[in-house]
């Protein structure tokens, strides 16, 4: 099972995305963990907006620090986000920050790949000398 994937703070099980529903006029955010039988997997985590369950989306609720996925907490920020843009009508400028942050977040990957190289080369050195 990926660690990527964040939790859902409903079931636990990992979820691939969240999805918004318009019901009487109201937005209520939902965890959607895929299809089964034709039909959307989906869990209640909250109306839009409502704090209590975008900390629970968030897993700051933890008190364990060291415990805390900060990969989930990133892709959960990233997508209550555009959940919040996007209801604002303001999901062009959304995309196009969300892709800016991909691409810093892609910079810092590139970093720890090449420090992983260094250190390697290092290493050689070292048993060499
Ligand atoms: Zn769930």
């Amino acid at each position: 099972m990926s660690g990527l994937l964040p939790q859902c703070p409903r079931c636990g099980a990992p979820y691939k995305g969240l999805r918004v529903k318009r019901v009487s006029g109201r937005d209520y955010i939902y965890a959607y963990h895929g299809r089964q039988d034709g039909r959307q997997v989906l869990c209640y985590v909250g109306p839009v907006g409502g704090y209590q369950h975008a900390e629970a989306l968030l897993s700051l609720g933890l008190t364990n620090l060291d415990e805390l996925n900060l990969i989930a907490v990133a892709y959960n920020a990233a997508a209550l986000y555009a959940v919040r843009m996007r209801r604002r009508g303001e999901a062009a400028e959304a995309a196009e920050r969300l892709r800016r942050l991909a691409e810093d977040i892609a910079l810092l990957a590139r970093d720890l790949s090449t420090r992983s190289l260094d250190e390697e080369e290092r290493g050689e050195e070292d048993g060499a000398g």
